[in-house]
């Protein structure tokens, strides 16, 4: 067992170290934040990059947070498509519609997940390549523990980032309370890419999300002019009847969805494996305590459907760098506000997220309607990912009223 000193990585002794645990979106952009506010980031990762992930669809909101990073050119060699907005197409064409992205991108995330991690590292971040097995009270702090393939090495810190996504690491350590289920706990989602979409001009470049019976949904995302990401979302009693094995479920459902996507994927080819994704929909009420803060789907995961997951994860990485920021101008007992302060503004946003969904599936038509008709730029607005510390505007307080 080694007592890692500041000296074994090298870091500055002026600056005050953050353990970060995971180098997804929510780790990366934490540390980026924390070196803007004068910290020195430590990033535990377990893997080694590039490596798969889904999530590749992006917000409006997303992408500003990530160009408030300074990561425009990145973004921009990373040749992916530009996204101009979100179709959603119903079994019913009436209830079909667009609500445009402003300015998003879509992207495959080995690679998008991979110049995160080099961006904070040439930033100045310190990357621990090793999995966090532990997480303790030592004294006012921290102790953290870290396989690493030389041995265990055990860090002490005030601050603690927990990036560490659907693993849930300090709440599966008992420091924080039970996760809730989530509306949408008993889906299972297929995926993997193909070739041979056929789009028109008008959507290449789109999500496009097609939806027939109360959660069942498949997305088609361009991640190259000739690849396309396609998942399969149902209710996992669905999969269970069928019988089948994923392969011929998820590209059984695909040839018989729906009228729309036959027209798009009478010709598709798969050229990945097919994975699963099932268990996601989870919640946790408090997720920080004494100088330790959950970020991204470290503490909540509702549904990925209008493609927030990544926009949660960059976006609260900038509110977590400016609570910790503000903990360490504090004794510890001045603590809790700010503790509160991160928890409401972050499940704020999630909420109105998270009744968007509820709302989109009891009334697919009335959704329809208000997104398109009644109230499109409010809804423009949401979808673009603008929930932060905004006052509920006349649509979604009518959506919340009749969902009441
Ligand atoms: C089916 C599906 C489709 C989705 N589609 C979209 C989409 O289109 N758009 C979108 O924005 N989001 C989407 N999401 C959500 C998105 O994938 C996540 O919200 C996003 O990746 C969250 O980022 P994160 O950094 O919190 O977690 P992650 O990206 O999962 O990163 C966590 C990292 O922590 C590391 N880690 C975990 N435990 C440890 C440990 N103990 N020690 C060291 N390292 C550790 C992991 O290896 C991992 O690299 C989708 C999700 C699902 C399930």
């Amino acid at each position: 067992m080694v007592w890692v000193a500041d000296r074994d990585l090298g870091l500055a002794k002026l600056k005050e170290n953050v353990l970060v645990i995971g180098g997804g979106p929510a780790g990366t952009a934490s540390a980026m934040n924390l070196l803007r506010e004068g910290f020195q980031p430590i990033i535990v990762e377990q893997e080694s990059f590039p490596r798969f992930h889904i999530g590749e669809s992006l917000t409006t909101e997303c992408v500003d947070a990530l160009n408030r990073l300074g990561l425009d050119s990145q973004l921009r060699e990373l040749a992916a498509p530009r996204k101009q907005g979100v179709r959603i197409f119903s079994k019913n064409p009436e209830n079909s519609f667009f609500v445009g992205a402003g300015d998003a991108w879509q992207v495959e995330r080995s690679g998008f997940d991979k110049m995160m991690l080099d961006q904070a590292l040439e930033r100045g971040a310190k990357h621990l390549c090793g999995r966090a097995t532990s997480l303790c009270r030592d004294g006012t702090g921290w102790q953290v523990t870290v396989r690493t393939d030389e041995g265990e090495r055990i860090l002490a810190t005030r601050f603690v980032v927990d990036g560490s996504g659907q693993q849930r690491f300090s709440q599966k350590r008992g420091l924080f309370g039970e996760a809730v289920e989530g509306d949408y706990a008993r889906q299972i989602s297929f995926f993997s890419q193909f070739e041979g979409v056929t789009r028109g001009e008008s959507d290449a470049h789109d999500t496009l999300i097609f939806h027939r019976q109360r959660h069942e949904w498949i997305w088609m995302i361009p991640l190259s002019d000739t690849l396309s990401s396609i998942g399969l979302v149902v209710p996992v009693e669905d999969y269970k009847k069928s019988g089948l094995g994923m392969e011929a479920f998820l590209e059984q459902s695909i040839s018989c969805f729906s009228e729309p996507l036959k027209q798009r994927a009478h010709a598709i080819k798969r050229v990945g494996d097919v994975r699963a994704a099932s268990n996601y929909s989870f919640s946790i009420d408090e997720y920080c305590r004494d100088g330790l803060f959950c970020v991204g789907d470290s503490h909540r995961f509702i549904d990925p459907i209008f493609s927030f997951g990544v926009q949660f994860a960059v976006v609260e990485a900038e509110y977590v760098a400016k609570a910790i920021s503000a903990c360490a101008q504090q004794q510890h007992e001045g603590w809790q506000p700010i503790h509160d302060h991160y928890m409401q503004v972050t499940s704020q946003a999630q909420d109105v997220i998270q009744d968007l969904l509820s709302y989109f599936w009891a009334y697919p038509w009335g959704f329809a309607n208000m997104a398109h008709q009644r109230y499109p730029e409010e809804f423009l607005e949401i979808f673009a990912g603008r929930i932060y510390e905004v006052e509920p505007g006349p649509g979604l307080t009518r959506l919340r009223e009749t969902m009441a």
